[in-house]
């Protein structure tokens, strides 16, 4: 038999040598730490738990759910926009459940692009907005991302004719893997450059509520004009612990939601119900665990940071996100650096070239390891160098 070619012009997986070399090391009995996925070590609250195994007992979940979501977790999600960002958006044409945020942005190229079209994709950013792109014969086009310019994608410099057979442009700040954050004006000359090029921009606001110092990051909805031109993606998963349950939404612009629920309502048939009402616990039930997460969040973070500039290596402070964006040594690659880390302490860290051009030179450290382990990982990372 033979695979359709979008399976072969996928990128190569990075992380596939990381892989193997974990496996032998394990297996010869080697204790080997990650810090190279971002996925909560922690619990999802109680309370968050104890929803779901009220609505699981209910016999009315055990059916397909709605398309585009049930009604009162689009609304539980609209209401959650305006005690969070004071935005306004209408349960009933501004807001899509999702099977995880993924989905969406896998689903999105389906709604939007053509072969050939374009989608412009920060130079370093989740690997999705690149093979999402591939695997509905579009193409990249990467938006440079420097620290000079405060990791903030480039979208100006992109020439004429990519933008001449551009749909879409993905953001997302706070960043993934850089860890940057944006600042008002940047989203108003990006909703403004979407306009002038008529691209559907997505904002994927992941780590919307994973904040330190006291910052707490915006909704590009929050900016005049935004709703014209750009969806925001908002998943539970990182907020409030729920990777594994696969539930986040989609709000925004009402033509873009309900041409991405048309590609779903073909392919999927919704987020099992039970979940949705889970996911209305957490969010609108008690946020304290909010608070306690970006507590543990920031404590990992001052140990890492504190490491790293005791051993030399340069990286900045992040305000939020669950990662540490590290410049890799004189002489190193992202790769061989990664590699050293692994062979000589045993440790796993994130080559950043593996979510782009930009990510070159740098590696992400991951705050989703258990105190004692993080801490054995920086200590082992700290003798070899
Ligand atoms: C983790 C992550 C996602 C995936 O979220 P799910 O809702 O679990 O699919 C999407 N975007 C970014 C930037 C992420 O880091």
């Amino acid at each position: 038999m033979r695979t359709a070619s979008r399976i072969a012009n996928l990128p190569p997986y990075l992380f596939a040598e990381i892989d193997r070399k974990k496996e032998a090391k394990q297996a010869q009995g080697i204790d080997v730490i990650s810090l190279g996925i971002g996925d909560p070590d922690t619990p999802t609250p109680d309370h968050i738990v104890d929803a779901m195994a009220r609505a699981i007992r209910d016999p009315k979940n055990h059916q397909y759910p709605s398309y585009f979501g049930a009604k009162r977790y689009r609304e539980a999600a609209a209401e959650w926009m305006r005690r969070r960002f004071g935005v306004d958006v209408d349960p009933a044409t501004e807001v899509l459940a999702l099977i995880g945020s993924k989905e969406g942005i896998a689903h999105v190229f389906l709604a939007f692009v053509d072969p050939g079209d374009y989608t412009l994709v920060p130079g370093a950013g989740y690997p999705v907005y690149h093979t999402g792109g591939i695997l509905s014969g579009g193409q990249s086009w990467f938006m440079p991302m420097t620290e000079e310019n405060g990791f903030l994608a480039d979208f100006e410099s992109t020439p004429p004719e990519v933008l001449a057979k551009a749909k879409m442009m993905f953001l997302s700040y706070p960043n993934n893997p850089t860890s940057a954050i944006a600042t008002e004006e940047y989203f108003d000359r990006a909703i403004a450059f979407a306009r002038e090029h008529d691209l559907l921009l997505i904002h994927d606001n992941a780590y919307s509520e994973i904040g330190f110092d006291g910052y707490r990051a915006p909704s590009i909805l929050e900016r005049p004009g935004a709703k014209d031109v750009a969806i925001e993606l908002f998943s539970l998963s990182k907020a409030y612990n729920m990777t594994g349950w696969r539930v986040a939404f989609a709000a925004g612009n009402a033509q873009a939601i309900k041409a991405l629920g048309t590609v779903k309502s073909n392919i999927d048939s919704g987020v099992f119900t039970a979940i949705q009402d889970a996911a209305i616990e957490a969010l609108l039930g008690p946020q304290d665990s909010i608070q306690e997460l970006c507590a543990l969040y920031q404590r990992r973070r001052d140990l890492v940071i504190d490491t790293l500039h005791r051993i030399g290596l340069h990286a900045q402070t992040p305000k939020a996100t669950i990662y540490v964006w590290a410049r890799v040594p004189e002489g190193y690659t992202s790769a061989t650096f990664a590699e050293k880390v692994l062979d000589e302490a045993n440790v796993i860290v994130a080559p950043g070239n593996a979510y782009g051009p930009s990510g070159e030179g740098y590696v992400r450290i991951s705050l989703t390891t258990p105190d004692d382990r993080l801490e054995e990982a920086l200590e082992r990372i700290k003798n070899t160098l």
